[in-house]
């Protein structure tokens, strides 16, 4: 049983693997605010936040779509952050080095409701940068510390047992990201800060 991931408008299609998802989050951080702002309206929740499901990009495959795959970054040193550019659905945001076996799946990408998610991938208690939210949001203090363990010990892992080679997001062979990437310069950067 794969969860489906699906673009707004359809064209980009794939599946992830739930059994590899470590973790579900919410993040608040500024960073992914002006990434919700890049790709324009509908993206973030009512605080600013972007809810995500942490997994191995192993655990993820394209089948359809792949041409719409489109990457960028918020500055020269920022995470790769992939999205449908057929209409602007944010996908998911990598580390910019292979070997960190990393991939935040949005959830707008997600082709499942909430009661679906909830069963397959457990209850969403994970909060992060709660301090960055545009309305007040509690902080989630534990499910935090046991989420981000869990996330660590899925990275070291794939990391020694070399699952971490398998990634549709880079070249098997020198590690470049599968798209060429659109790194924001300060200025187009400034301009996303709400
Ligand atoms: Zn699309
Ligand atoms: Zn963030």
């Amino acid at each position: 049983m794969t969860i489906a991931l699906r673009c707004r408008c359809g064209q980009l299609r794939g599946q992830v693997d739930p059994g590899r998802v470590a973790a579900r989050a919410v993040c608040y951080c500024k960073d992914c605010q002006a990434y919700g702002h890049f790709l324009g309206t509908g993206v973030l929740d009512t605080a600013g936040g972007t809810e995500v499901a942490a997994t191995l990009p192993a655990a993820v495959r394209f089948d359809a779509g792949l041409e719409h795959l489109a990457c960028m970054s918020l500055g020269p040193k920022g995470i790769y952050r992939w999205y449908a550019s057929c209409c602007r659905t944010p996908i998911g945001n990598t580390p910019r080095d292979p070997r960190t076996s990393y991939v935040g799946l949005v959830r707008a990408c997600l082709d499942a409701p909430d009661a679906e998610l909830e069963r397959q991938l457990g209850p969403l208690r994970c909060r992060v940068e709660t301090q960055s939210a545009s309305s007040p949001v509690a902080s989630s203090g534990l499910s935090t510390a046991w989420a981000v363990c869990k996330i660590g010990t899925m990275i070291v892992k794939a990391r020694l047992g070399g699952g971490y080679r398998e990634n549709p997001f880079f070249r098997p062979q020198t590690s470049e990201p599968v798209k060429p990437v659109q790194v924001l310069s300060l200025q187009e950067r400034k301009a996303l800060t709400p």
